[in-house]
């Protein structure tokens, strides 16, 4: 879909709210052809930043939280009422701030991803909402270690982090627009129960997953649809023990990982394994995963039933059907827990999402893609902002001898436009990388990036593409950021 197409579905939106309320007045109403209903010019309230982040997700937070620090005016944007995006909805435990150090014997344990992300793990542990970075006794060649979170207490302590370091938190907001002056984005536009507005800045990080605002602003993206959708569940209710023991007595556990749990130190927050029998069989059916991570006694909290949307993931309509086939999926899910797992019988669905998650939405153009070799080989950049040494296909796929890769700064410029920053899932255009980059701890080191050039663009009014990197290297380094050298 090219941007005009684009620009057109939102116009035929239109059409549908004007038919949802037959009775209105036609009085003053321009239709071109019958099938258009031309809206009327508007004047917007403007609200001037330095900085403008679009959406409060993974990458969002720390993006904002960075760009506030460095002194930047600062407004994070999200559609919903709270901040976390998929961190608190789709995934099971954060992939990952450390190298792979336990398959690769000799190579030494090193935390890679640290700064801010690290920060909101230690304030995560202050309120007892993580598990730490437990480290796994099983299934090691996947993931060193398993830092599982409360998803609730996720959303509580990212707002307070942001609401101290000053950052205009503007949730029930959603993007619906932006301001373009030949390459230069001037302006995002929102809609809330307060109005619609026009939010002006000198620099933008897009973190909507979904690329809105960079498709707003006329970047080049196509939408992939190369990975299955889910709404993961919290399940309640259950006994984790009968859960272990009935994987243990299907073929064993083959991820494995202690950690604290309810406040106790030692207990199982990670495991995976066969489900057996007529379990697995409907199990199947419903796309349900057996991967589960867990901070809390009695709790499973992702249950995951995947869904390969038919058509495209940005089409409303067939996004509607998705979500209806994955209620149904999740209904499912606990009828089986019920009927196969001892410790279960009473289990009830405790939580589910706004919305379904996708792995990706749109990709957009940017100048320069992450490759496969980039990630296998380890390879590092003159110009990164970060490093990572995770890869969600390992064992098939792994950063050479348990190293890392680097993120190069020019991956997260979108082509085209002077000053737009992208953050997080809709990078790297191969799946195989993008099975690495789209991970939430290295959305979450991406943000820290993009939000700090943000601000010392803002600061130095000009281009993305203008930053000295050394300026940013420092302001990283500052913040926290590990460089292998
Ligand atoms: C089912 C599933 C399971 C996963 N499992 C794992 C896992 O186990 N471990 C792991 O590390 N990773 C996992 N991932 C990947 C990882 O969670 C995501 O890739 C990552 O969290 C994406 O971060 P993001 O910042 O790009 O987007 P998000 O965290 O999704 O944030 C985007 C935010 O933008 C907001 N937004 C969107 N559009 C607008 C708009 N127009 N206006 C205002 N706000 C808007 C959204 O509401 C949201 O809050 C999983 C992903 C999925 C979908």
């Amino acid at each position: 879909m090219n941007r005009r197409e684009f620009s057109k579905n939102s116009i035929m939106l239109g059409v549908g709210a004007w038919a949802a309320f037959p009775n209105n007045s036609r009085a003053g109403i321009r239709e071109q052809s019958g099938n258009y209903y031309e809206e009327p010019a508007k004047k917007l309230p403007i609200r001037k930043f330095d900085v403008v982040v679009v959406g409060a997700g993974t990458g969002g937070v720390v993006a904002a939280l960075a760009a506030a620090r460095q002194g930047a005016k600062t407004i994070l944007i999200e559609r919903k009422g709270y901040t976390g995006g998929t961190v608190t909805e789709g995934g099971t435990a954060l992939h990952s701030f450390y190298n792979l150090w336990k398959a690769f014997p000799g190579v030494k344990k090193r935390q890679v991803v640290k700064g801010i992300p690290q920060e909101i793990i230690d304030r995560m542990m202050a309120v007892g909402g993580c598990s730490g970075h437990a480290e796994m006794v099983r299934g090691y060649d996947y993931d060193s270690v398993c830092t599982a979170i409360d998803t609730e207490l996720y959303k509580l302590v990212t707002m307070q982090m942001l609401d101290e370091a000053g950052v205009f938190l503007a949730v029930n907001t959603l993007l619906t627009g932006a301001i373009v002056d030949g390459g230069r984005l001037r302006g995002a536009i929102t809609d809330s129960r307060s109005g619609r507005e026009a939010i002006y800045a000198k620099a933008f990080v897009d973190c909507s997953a979904y690329g809105d605002l960079a498709a707003f602003a006329g970047a080049q993206y196509k939408v992939p649809n190369d990975y299955a959708c889910c709404n993961s569940i919290g399940l309640a209710n259950v006994d984790l023990d009968g859960y272990v023991a009935h994987l243990e007595a299907h073929g064993g556990s083959n991820q494995l990982a202690y950690g604290l749990r309810s406040g106790q130190p030692g207990k199982v927050v990670r495991f995976n394994g066969g489900l057996g029998g007529a379990f697995r069989d409907e199990a199947r059916k419903i796309g349900m995963s057996s991967m589960i991570t867990t901070v809390h006694d009695n709790y499973l909290m992702f249950v995951k039933c995947n869904f390969k949307v038919p058509g495209s993931v940005i089409n409303r309509d067939d996004m509607a059907k998705a979500e209806l086939e994955v209620r149904k999926r999740q209904a499912k899910a606990v009828e089986l827990f019920r009927k196969h797992v001892p410790g279960c019988e009473k289990a009830f669905m405790a939580r589910t999402s706004p919305t379904l998650n996708i792995r990706r939405g749109r990709l957009i153009t940017c100048d320069y893609d992450i490759t496969h070799e980039d990630v296998i080989e380890g390879r590092h950049f003159d110009d990164e902002v970060m490093v990572y040494g995770f890869h969600d296909n390992a064992p098939r796929y792994q950063v050479k001898n348990g190293g890392t890769y680097g993120i190069p700064y020019r991956a997260l410029l979108a082509a085209g436009i002077e000053n737009l920053f992208v953050t997080g899932m809709m990078i790297t255009s191969d799946h195989r990388p993008h099975m690495s980059t789209r991970n939430t701890v290295c959305c979450m080191g991406q943000g820290q990036a993009t939000g700090t050039a943000a601000a010392l663009c803002a600061r130095k009014n000009c281009g993305t593409r203008d930053l000295p990197y050394r300026d940013l290297r420092a302001a990283l380094g500052k913040g926290g950021v590990y460089f292998e050298s």
